[in-house]
């Protein structure tokens, strides 16, 4: 059996709905098997859904109200466009109704109170999903297929970290085994809704933005799916992003680990929490372009070829280098353990750490935006260090970027880091900072965000990664 994700744009509209109807069709037709499939909101739901609550909570009235218009200006023209049984387009539209009333409702709550919690918002942003499901199954029954609705509130038990909540996945296999397999047995396809899950108590949750992805690996680990097919708007994983790469290349093949490094690095084919349900059983996934259903894609699986050395590059903007500094470091130990769980109890993230072996710095990397507050509760842990002058840099700079360069190949493999900073400096690019993660799949270095495009070609092309003859020959 395999498990289908559509994302937004490959359900953005009632013909793109129509679009993934007919790709089922095809595929029950061929594998002889009931497909379970997963659906995203509509593209730009979530975002304004979001948006939504936010306003609401913020004192304003009447946007809450315009963007509903407008979901169900949206949402109503892809039921027309999407079933020609005017009973259902009449049902359907009742249901959308219904639940967009209840959006209304909730966001005058938020309204009132002045408050959107956690929880709030989950509810608030997971109802995107639970229009487009309503709306994919309908297409596929206009197709003259038999598929439902399910909601993954009643299959994806979670714990109650809202806005990323993680999957129990002992409950999470008993449920949408019972519910699911009856429904594939009998040829109905079920169409879930990606991104959303409920506690043991039955309160919506949302695994995080971006995560349907991760919806869609966990129900194929619940349900031993043979694969997971995770289909998009490109053409697979590629080398670099195209937009900054002109030859850029689709990959054939990924490992887990490697996939997971580039997601973490930004990206954006997968969600990063995606690869761990699918990686334990060796499920293969398949990124597919729902708009060249044909392409083979790129097969994420867990035989590390070691060639190429790099697949690919990838960067992460809107970040900033954090120095602590001072001779008074030198020897003391407990600095660097104070600094970083001041960092956490501000709540930032820490994207890459450095320390010179000197012993006189330690830099790491933050989102620019959550930047004041790490430094904040960094300096207010070392106060008394500053304040003697053991300390005497506690500082960041902005508009950096991290570049990450990811390949399973690069382990135990002399000289590509040389080969990446000649690659720099013949362009005349300056390095900040240098880490290489510990499994060797990647190596990460910050430049300045005005030097990002061109460090990445840079180093695409020292390793000839538009140029599949090259891949061949292990370059
Ligand atoms: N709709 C959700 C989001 O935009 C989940 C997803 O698309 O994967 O974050
Ligand atoms: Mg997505």
């Amino acid at each position: 059996m395999i498990v289908n994700k559509f994302g937004g744009t490959s359900v953005g509209s009632g013909e793109r709905m129509i679009n993934v109807a007919h790709i089922i069709q095809r595929e029950q037709t061929d594998t002889d098997t009931t497909p379970v499939v997963i659906v995203s909101a509509m593209s730009g739901v979530t975002n304004a859904l979001r948006q939504a609550a936010r306003t609401a909570a913020g004192g304003d009235p009447t946007t809450f109200r315009t963007i509903r218009q407008e979901l169900q200006r949206r949402h109503q023209e892809a039921i027309a466009v999407c079933t020609a049984d005017a009973v259902e387009a009449t049902n359907l539209a009742a249901e959308i109704t219904a639940l967009l009333d209840w959006l209304e409702t909730l966001c005058q709550s938020i309204y009132t109170l002045g408050e959107l919690t956690p929880r709030g918002l989950d509810a608030v942003s997971g109802l995107g999903e639970r229009l487009s499901a309503r709306l994919v199954a309908a297409a596929m029954r206009g197709a003259g297929m038999s598929a439902e609705a399910v909601e993954a509130s009643e299959l994806i038990v979670t714990d109650g970290v809202f806005g990323s909540a993680s999957p129990l996945m002992e409950q999470t296999a008993a449920k949408s085994r019972a519910r699911l397999h009856p429904l594939c047995e009998a040829g109905t396809v079920p169409v879930v809704t990606g991104f959303i899950g409920a506690t043991e108590d039955g309160v919506l949750t949302t695994l995080g933005r971006g995560s349907s992805d991760y919806s869609a690996t966990i129900l194929g680990n619940c349900l031993q799916a043979d694969e997971v097919w995770i289909w998009t708007d490109v053409n697979g994983v590629m080398t670099a992003d195209p937009r900054i790469v002109s030859n850029a290349r689709t990959l054939d093949t990924i490992s887990y680990g490697e996939v997971a490094e580039l997601s973490f690095f930004g990206a954006k084919v997968l969600h990063p929490r995606t690869i761990q349900p699918v990686a334990e059983l060796n499920i293969p996934v398949r990124v597919l372009n729902s708009l060249e259903p044909d392409n083979p894609g790129t097969i994420i699986c867990g035989e590390i070829s070691s060639e190429p050395l790099i697949k690919g590059i990838t960067a992460i903007r809107d970040l900033s280098i954090i120095t602590v500094a001072g001779v008074g470091m030198q020897g003391v130990p407990g600095v660097a353990g104070r600094v970083f769980s001041s960092v956490a109890t501000s709540g930032t993230s820490i994207l890459m750490i450095t320390q010179s072996s000197s012993e006189q710095a330690i830099c790491f990397v933050v989102r620019t935006d959550e930047t004041e507050s790490a430094l904040e509760h960094v300096r207010a842990e070392l106060e008394l260090e500053l304040m003697r002058g053991d300390l005497q840099r506690v500082d960041s700079q902005d508009n950096v970027s991290i570049i990450a360069i990811v390949g399973a190949g690069m382990l135990g493999h002399p000289g590509i880091a040389s080969r990446v900073f000649g690659a720099l400096a013949y362009d005349g690019i300056n390095i900040l900072s240098i880490a290489q993660g510990s499994s060797e799949y990647n190596l990460s270095l910050v430049v300045a965000e005005e030097h990002v495009d061109d460090s990445v070609r840079a180093i695409h092309r020292q390793f000839e990664l538009g140029d599949p003859d090259a891949q061949e020959r292990g370059i």
